[in-house]
């Protein structure tokens, strides 16, 4: 699995970090999140993170 977020749809609430800090993270400059693991991490979290993301920008693909 990899997991991206769509930058252009990120609203910088910081949410995906907040849940699962190991792969996301939020940059407060550009207040977009990345990811900073896409290969790894605790797929419970993810899974969290993207459903709890208010713009839906989350995405994770095989
Ligand atoms: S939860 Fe979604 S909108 Fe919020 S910072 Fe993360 S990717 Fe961006």
């Amino acid at each position: 699995m990899t997991v991206y977020i769509d930058e252009d749809e990120c609203i910088g609430c910081g949410t995906c970090e907040e849940i699962c800090p190991e792969v996301f993270k939020l940059d407060l400059d550009i207040e977009k999140a990345a990811v900073i693991m896409p290969e790894g991490g605790p797929e419970e979290l993810i899974e969290e993170a993207i459903d709890s993301c208010p713009a839906s920008c989350i995405y994770e693909e095989e």
